[in-house]
């Protein structure tokens, strides 16, 4: 891939290559941004480009050093990643060892660092050092999705380059486009991707749409007499922490389709496009204040989950309340239902009396 193949990240893209061509290029880059929205790509394709044979602000993409790279076997580009959950010393001392040589074929040396915050607290400062003796041919890609989990020194030795999240337009194109997919099926995984081009892939795999059937099944079928089967399958749901927050977006993105579709009948803006019959019939069910009082719930469930509130209680909870507005709005729809009936009994006994 070429930096011209790289979508919604214009701005990275610029000031890198402004870099290359003013021949102003750091010694070492901080990628920052969510994961899935092209850091490690970018980074692979700064690196192809700096020791691509054509040599200019983008990689060719063809000659023998950008085929290398981008199989790993390129002897002056090394891609770090942690192992199990942490990077540790043992890599960065190699690094260290290894940056006191010129490159071995190509101009320059880079390193890629990614998800850097999972660097021990030992490896963090064996690359400090080595970053702070910057050598000519040398050049550090560091990426991660969290500043935070990273020394503030590291930080401070690194250029930071700035990775947005992409527009549902962006992401939903290039999987109609570049991934051959239908158009309804690309807009839904877009829509809950949150702007990560590598979730919405995952999302519109068999797994995870799976899961989503699963989940909006679980919702609509959410009553107090089947409470213990709705905690069943959830605690199965939410066994998987990092699926958590996905299983939360379905859940406020079907209520959010309910309240469109009620409000404007309009189903092209519709995350769940292709459950456009089931939600015609929920609608039916629920007044436009219902639907609202609920999606408040789900965005206060999802807040407490990111303030790290045990996710199941918090999940539990909002079930367990969703049933209970299940539960009074079918009491009062029954009540009105005696009501009516009461008084068309009223009405047709005054017909006789008259
Ligand atoms: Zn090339």
């Amino acid at each position: 891939m070429s930096f011209k193949d790289i979508v919604g990240q214009e701005g990275a893209i610029k000031i890198l290559q402004s870099a290359i061509k003013n021949n102003r290029l750091s010694h070492a880059y901080l990628f920052v941004g969510p994961n899935g929205v092209g850091k490690g790509l970018t980074a692979k394709t700064l690196a192809k480009t700096l020791n691509c044979q054509k040599g200019d602000i983008d990689s060719c993409d063809k000659c023998r050093n950008c085929i290398r790279i981008d199989l790993d076997k390129y002897p002056d580009v090394k891609v770090i990643e942690p192992t199990g959950t942490s990077i540790k010393i043992e890599e960065m001392r190699k690094i260290r060892r290894e940056a006191s040589f010129k490159p071995l074929e190509g101009k320059k040396k880079v390193y890629i660092i990614q998800e850097a915050s999972a660097m021990t607290q030992p490896a963090a400062n064996s690359l400090l050092k080595t970053l702070e003796e910057p050598k000519g041919e040398m050049l550090f890609i560091l990426t991660t999705s969290n500043i935070h989990g990273l020394l503030p020194t590291v930080v401070s030795r690194c250029q930071l380059v700035r990775f947005k999240p992409l527009s549902v337009k962006v992401i939903g194109d290039f999987l109609t486009k570049k991934e051959g997919m239908a158009k309804d099926e690309a807009y839904m995984a877009s829509n809950l991707s949150e702007g990560s081009l590598g979730k919405a892939l995952r999302i519109a795999g068999p797994e995870e749409k799976e899961l989503r059937d699963q989940v909006i099944d679980l919702i609509a079928k959410t009553s107090l007499e089947d409470i213990d089967e709705v905690f069943k399958t959830a605690r199965q749901f939410t066994q998987d922490r990092d699926q958590i927050p996905f299983i939360l977006s379905i859940i406020s993105s079907w209520y959010r389709d309910l309240l469109v579709f009620k409000e404007s009948q309009d189903s092209t803006s519709l995350v769940n496009i292709d459950k456009k019959e089931e939600i015609q019939r929920e609608i039916e069910k629920y007044s436009k204040e219902e639907i609202e009082e609920t999606i408040s719930l789900v965005l206060r469930t999802i807040d407490y989950v990111k303030r790290n509130v045990n996710p199941q209680l918090a999940i539990e909870n909002m079930l367990l309340k969703i049933a209970r507005h299940e539960y009074t709005r079918t009491e009062k729809q029954r009540a009105k239902k005696q009501n009516t009936n009461k008084f068309t009994k009223i009405c047709v006994q005054g017909e006789i009396n008259d």
